[in-house]
């Protein structure tokens, strides 16, 4: 197979796929309340990708060259009948892997389906240990517990279970040491996240931004880490391992060092609109070619022209001005 590469030589190998615009949550990062409030129109029913849609559009990135697959949102959970779309995904010739990205909060009612469908990765969101943090946070004032339990159960189900955390400045750095000795300890991978500028609702200034460096300092303080090579190329997190008990640690440093170069995501949002970066402002309508009959040859070669044609590369030059253009919100086009 002929490998496609935009303009900057990079090939297409991930797919993030969001299934739903809604979400429990209403962190005050991505949702915050005062705009996703209870009159805020999400997306009718109808408008969403069915699975069979879901499942085309995946054989056809899978035919381009993508390997893995990431569900997120909204929140992914709250997608009816979620297990069976990921059996679905998880026969698709060339798929190798597939994750997803939840709050966790609906562990409990899917976790088993979703091993049984046979995912086996999970990321998890989690901003701070802090019950009153947490909630405020959340938006919605769910406590921790609720969420450590849950990863406890996943965990006994047998994932394998990342943690992620965003950190912003004056927020939840407090956190960064309890998070990182509570999750060490059980072995489980903590990511720190760099606040970033998606959307235009959530406040972002480049003051708000806790970089990797800072964390990394705070964390030396108490641990010793080592580097982690990466594993494979694009490798989003910067590894680190702590010495003593092998436990990793990572940073997502879209904000201080960007990582463009290196970028071979495409995000599907929950309506069908092919997005080539997390800070566009505009997507292509791939719905519309499904439902008006098309052929996968057909899409095919469209989705190919518009990743030939793909230049994107905002957080290599973000500024606090660049950060002021209209750009889709996360919860819309998947973290
Ligand atoms: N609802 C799920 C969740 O929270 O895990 C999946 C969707 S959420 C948009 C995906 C990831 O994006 C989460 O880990 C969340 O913390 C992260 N995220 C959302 N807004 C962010 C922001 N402004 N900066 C950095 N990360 C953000
Ligand atoms: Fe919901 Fe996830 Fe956004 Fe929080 S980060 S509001 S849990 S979509
Ligand atoms: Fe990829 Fe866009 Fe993020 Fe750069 S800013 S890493 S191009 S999604």
């Amino acid at each position: 197979m002929e490998a496609i590469v935009d303009k900057l030589g990079r090939p297409i190998r991930d797919l993030r796929i969001s299934v739903t615009d809604r979400c429990n949550f209403r962190c005050t990062y991505c949702m915050p309340k005062e705009i996703f409030g209870d009159d805020y129109a999400f997306m009718p029913k109808d408008e969403l990708l069915s699975f069979t849609e879901i499942e085309r559009m995946a054989r056809i990135f899978a035919s381009l060259g993508v390997k893995k697959l990431r569900i997120t949102g909204g929140e992914p959970l709250l997608r009816q009948h979620l297990p069976e779309l990921i059996s679905r995904l998880h026969d698709i010739p060339g798929i190798e892997d597939i994750g997803l990205t939840t709050n966790g909060l609906l562990l409990k009612r899917h976790g088993e389906a979703l091993y049984e469908a046979g995912l086996r990765r999970l990321n998890i969101s989690l901003d701070a240990l802090d019950p009153e943090l947490f909630g405020e946070i959340n938006g919605r004032g769910i406590k921790p517990d609720l969420i450590l339990s849950n990863i406890d159960l996943a965990k006994d189900i047998g994932f394998t279970i990342k943690v992620n955390m965003v950190v912003e400045k004056g927020v939840n750095e407090a956190e960064i040491i309890p998070m990182a000795s509570y999750f060490k300890e059980r072995g489980i991978t903590l990511r720190f996240i760099e606040f970033m500028d998606v959307g235009n609702d959530n406040g972002w200034c480049f003051d708000k931004v806790v970089t990797k460096k800072e964390i990394y300092n705070k964390l030396t303080e108490h641990f010793t880490l080592n580097p982690v090579d990466p594993d494979y190329f694009g490798e989003v997190a910067k590894r680190y391992q702590y010495t003593d008990n092998g436990a990793e640690v990572g940073f997502i440093t879209s904000v201080s060092e960007s990582f463009c170069s290196s970028c071979t995501r495409a995000r599907l949002s929950s309506d069908g609109k092919l997005y080539t970066c997390l800070f566009a402002n505009s997507g292509f309508d791939l719905r519309q070619l499904l439902r008006s009959g098309l052929s996968d040859d057909e899409i095919r070669d469209k989705i190919i022209q518009i990743w030939k044609n793909r230049e994107d590369r905002y957080s290599d030059e973000r500024t606090e001005q660049t950060a002021k253009r209209k750009k889709i919100n996360m919860s819309y086009i998947g973290g």
